[in-house]
């Protein structure tokens, strides 16, 4: 395989209608794995529809932290910029529940503490559970997401048994990071590493094999104000290649390998 992308969001809807010259860019950058991460049902769908007809992108089916409580955001009138449908977390689940055969991975899934507020973190973390229990019983790989709940997240996983797990984009301690390294779960760079002092460190620190690349595209792009896509893995390449002095062909031959384990396909 070539290069990879973990965390895409190629059905947002700043990127979905170029999506195709997107994935020529990607691929004329070595390119050859998108994995498309859902955030609802009907971004769910968008990604399965997206990967049917595009053999690149790989499909992963979740709910985001906050689309997992939307409907008690909304309630609660807390401000979310939404661009979605709000679900019921149940929805949300039984979506991924009747798909997740057909599913790369599950996420992004997890828990969030920045845009939801206390009240409603038992039912995220209820929601949380009963999608990791979904990707455990189904033996698919988990793609997280948290921001100021990682620790949390952590215990969570620990406690179910879950080991097949990225964390994408994370915000947390980089000591923290290194404990999550120790429980075999990898970590996922994304392509604004250069200018961001913790990830970083995280590429000097952690176990080099379990080190994977992503963009999270259309944000966190390696210029400020221009939106990300996944033809952007190749800076996070180079910058790793630099930082490790290791060959880029080397740099890429490792972390393949570091996706094949973690997703069971041929390096
Ligand atoms: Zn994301």
């Amino acid at each position: 395989m070539g290069l990879f992308d973990v965390h895409a969001h190629l059905t947002h809807p700043k990127l979905v209608d170029r999506v195709d010259e997107i994935l020529a860019r990607a691929s004329a950058a070595g390119v050859t794995t998108i994995l498309s991460n859902g955030l609802n049902p009907s971004d769910n769908e968008a990604v399965r529809q997206l990967a049917r007809r595009a053999p690149m992108v790989k499909p992963c089916f979740g709910l985001y932290p906050v689309d997992a409580v939307m409907l008690e955001m909304e309630r609660l009138g807390v401000d979310y910029p939404r661009d979605a449908p709000a679900v019921s977390g149940d929805e949300g689940i039984a979506w991924v529940r009747d798909h997740v055969e057909e599913a790369f991975a599950v996420g992004e899934i997890g828990l969030d503490g920045y845009w939801v507020p206390e009240p409603l973190w038992a039912e995220q973390e209820r929601v949380f559970r009963a999608l990791v229990a979904i990707a455990m019983e189904a033996d698919k790989p988990i793609i997280v997401h948290t921001r100021k709940r990682e620790r949390r997240v952590l215990e969570v996983l620990d406690e179910l048994g879950a080991t097949k797990v990225d964390w994408h984009c994370f915000g947390g301690k980089v000591t923290l990071a290194r404990q999550i390294a120790e429980r075999g779960h990898y970590l996922s760079i994304p392509a604004n590493a250069r200018r961001h002092e913790a990830f970083t460190r995280m590429l000097q620190t952690l176990p080099r094999d379990q080190i994977l690349f992503e963009t999270d595209c259309p944000y966190l792009g390696p210029v400020p104000g221009e939106d990300n896509e996944p033809a952007n893995v190749k800076t996070t390449l180079a910058y790793t290649a630099e930082l490790w002095g290791e060959p880029e062909e080397a740099v890429l031959a490792r972390t393949s390998e570091s996706f094949a384990r973690l997703f069971g396909v041929a390096p």
